[in-house]
């Protein structure tokens, strides 16, 4: 589906796309911490950012780097925080 996507609008104006969409998410998000209000609107944001940048991904078929990528880093916050634990005993 996001390839499907991509391949009508194309690269450069889903790149834009991207672009705003982070920003009403950075919007959404000051919002919310802000005045505690919004909270639907901070998930649609979120949702849009992430079908937007899963075009991006698609289009450079980049899918297993992105799954690899977020795993590394993932695992190396749960380490850092293994290490604040340490520091603490
Ligand atoms: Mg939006």
């Amino acid at each position: 589906m996001a390839i499907r996507i991509i391949k009508h609008f194309g690269l450069k104006p889903q790149l834009l796309k991207l672009i705003e969409e982070c920003f009403e998410l950075i919007i959404a998000i000051l919002r919310y911490l802000i005045t505690g209000k919004g909270y639907a609107n901070l998930l649609e944001e979120m949702a849009d950012v992430q079908l937007v940048s899963d075009q991006i991904i698609a289009h450079f078929n980049e899918s297993e780097y992105i799954y690899n990528m977020k795993h590394y880093k993932k695992e190396r916050t749960l380490k850092y925080i293994e290490s604040l634990k340490k520091q603490k005993t």
